[in-house]
């Protein structure tokens, strides 16, 4: 029999974005322009709006101290004094009393109100002549928006310090947000907008966060306290979940952890399909702290360390000596395995700083290489800190987003301009260390061959390779079913790219997060790729069906997907491959 007391099941449908299954409390973070109430107060009411004014202002008082205190412990006293000013734009006696004097002369609502004010204060500092007057104005935003957050009831949420067992809803999380995360409080996350492949939800999947994108009103359908069913596999939520609906997905993540125990046991498994044909599966990494996991899966090496998330962590650019430290400590927990060190791929969705202001076309803007060889200062640190490294391990070098010849040999000169500063300074490196490049610029892929001729090795970026080639921003919900990595002219370009470097007898890689998506690994191990990187969650799965295969069927079955002119035909073709391998464990 059904409680008469519980709530009705709302169920949104997104994105699947990171797989797995959370259950918690919604915390709504609203990072964008709030929609603020008007109304008008019974003569009655204005007493009770201006006493919520004092409870909102002491809320966010207490709130910017936390931050401040915070913000001094771990950068200093500096960096803190921009709360003080928050502090004082908050507590302005000025601003407070002109609010007050408008709810009663208006008898409008306080946050209204407030706004209005505000409002009237920035138009003001904005036309000052004055810099430090004009730069007042940011401070007045921040507060006028946390201020507002409170009266409305809404969060603003710091999500280092989350309550435990949180879903977070939000219209989009930015990279730095993920970076901030405290992964043993957040249960899962859920936005109004995004793709499979943003950085955030890689860095959720690579997290072990459950996520669900695109889900396009959700901020405005979740209330902050509402009971959530977070669902990562099929792109759901169910606001309010019946008693039956929890006992259903209990009794699935049960089936699932049971899987997950069977996948485990290839991890001390050679990495090799059932006739003995090597593959190496390799981790894809943001900091030393992946590395832990990477090893705990033996992974074989490093295939992609994705170096922004140092600088998103420093929130900002940080000096060689931090960037040394952790680039030498993931050289040498791996040992003699290879570290692939990919160099700055800021831009796109991940901004550090003023260098990098958010475009309107910001995955074909100033990102990556491009932004490096136009930033020497930063690129050259990065270069010393890495080359500094490679005496300590086994480490390699790639750069991210090469379109063409030019730009590899520019990079190629700093590389040696810094190489030899290092020798004046008699500071160690491996001299012979190899350079790579990420093949995931159409125009890189059909000159495959001339890169391959000058580089040590290549790896595929699927991600940005298929955003690229089938127009198909990789952030945006509304073509996000478009982005097809099974599309035939996907499939073409990546075994023409396999192809070339295996002429010019150089290993290639994939990288994208179709290396971990199970569905392709035979389709990869057929076309030849040497290695595979990919999250250390997803890699017990995909050792264990690259073992349960055989190479000569996966080289049949790459034959018949590329003859076929159907991307779901192909899918079809993927999967029955994959469910025939698994056999009996499926059946
Ligand atoms: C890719 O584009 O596939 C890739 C691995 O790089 P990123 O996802 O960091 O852009
Ligand atoms: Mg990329």
């Amino acid at each position: 029999m059904s409680d008469p007391t519980s709530k009705e099941e709302i169920i949104l449908e997104g994105i699947p974005a990171s797989p797995g299954v959370a259950h918690g409390t919604a915390l709504v973070y609203l990072q964008k322009q709030l929609d603020i109430p008007s109304f008008d107060l019974e003569e009655s009411a204005v007493d009770q709006e201006i006493e919520r004014l004092d409870h909102a202002i002491l809320e966010t008082r207490s709130e910017i101290t936390s931050v401040r205190n915070k913000v001094a412990e771990s950068l200093g006293e500096g960096e803190a004094a921009i709360f003080d000013a928050h502090l004082m734009v908050l507590e302005d006696n000025a601003l407070i009393s002109e609010v007050i004097a408008e709810v009663r002369s208006s008898k409008k609502n306080v946050e209204h109100c407030y706004n209005n004010v505000a409002q009237r204060y920035i138009s003001f500092f904005s036309s000052m002549e004055d810099e430090y007057l004009k730069e007042r104005v940011s401070d007045i935003r921040d507060v006028t928006r946390r201020l507002l957050h409170n009266l409305i009831g809404m969060t603003k949420v710091d999500l280092g310090h989350i309550p435990h067992d949180s879903i977070v809803i939000s219209e989009d999380i930015t990279p730095s947000d993920t970076a901030d995360m405290d992964r043993n409080k957040l249960l899962g996350f859920a936005t109004d907008v995004g793709g499979k492949t943003s950085h955030s939800v890689i860095m959720a999947r690579s997290l072990g966060i459950p996520a669900v994108v695109g889900l396009r009103d959700a901020t405005q359908r979740i209330k902050s306290g509402d009971q959530i069913l977070l669902d990562g596999y099929e792109g759901v939520i169910v606001i309010n979940p019946s008693e039956e609906r929890l006992y259903r997905y209990g009794k699935l993540a049960n089936e699932r952890r049971k899987l997950d125990a069977i996948y485990q046991t290839a991890i001390s498994q050679p990495s090799e399909t059932k006739d003995g044909a090597p593959i190496q599966l390799m981790a894809n990494i943001e900091g030393t702290q992946d590395m832990e996991h990477a090893l705990a899966m033996n992974a074989d090496g490093v295939g992609l360390f994705r170096t922004e998330g140092i600088f998103l962590r420093h929130h900002g650019y940080p000096p060689e000596a931090v960037q040394y430290e952790e680039y030498a400590a993931v050289a040498k927990a791996a040992g003699k395995n290879p570290v692939i060190i990919r160099t700055l791929d800021v831009g796109g969705d991940k901004t550090i700083g003023d260098e990098t202001v958010k475009e309107d076309n910001s995955f074909m803007g100033f990102r990556a290489i491009r932004f490096c060889l136009e930033n020497i200062t930063i690129f050259k640190t990065q270069l010393r800190a890495i080359l500094r490294a490679s005496a300590h391990g086994n480490v390699k070098l790639m750069y991210p987003m090469i379109s063409g010849l030019p730009e590899l040999h520019r990079a190629n000169e700093v590389l040696e301009s810094v190489k030899a500063e290092l020798r004046e300074e008699g500071q160690a490196f491996d001299e012979a260390i190899e350079v790579g490049a990420m093949v995931e610029v159409p125009s890189a892929a059909v000159i495959v061959d001339l890169l391959a001729a000058e580089t040590d090795f290549l790896s595929i970026g699927t991600n940005d390779l298929i955003q690229y080639l089938m127009a198909v921003d990789r952030l945006n919900d509304r073509v996000a079913h478009l982005y097809d990595p099974a599309h035939p002219a996907v499939l073409r370009t990546l075994q023409a790219i396999i192809d070339g470097g295996r002429k010019a007898n150089i290993p290639v890689s994939v990288c994208g997060e179709i290396a971990g998506d199970p569905i392709f690994a035979a389709l990869l191990v057929g076309m030849g790729a040497d290695s595979l990187s990919l999250t250390a969650n997803s890699l017990p799965e995909v050792k264990y069906l690259i073992r349960l295969m055989d190479s000569q069927d996966a080289k049949v079955l790459v034959k018949k997907a590329l003859q076929s002119n159907s991307s779901i035909e192909i899918l079809e073709l993927l999967e029955n491959f994959r469910l025939d391998a698994l056999g009996e464990l499926v059946h």
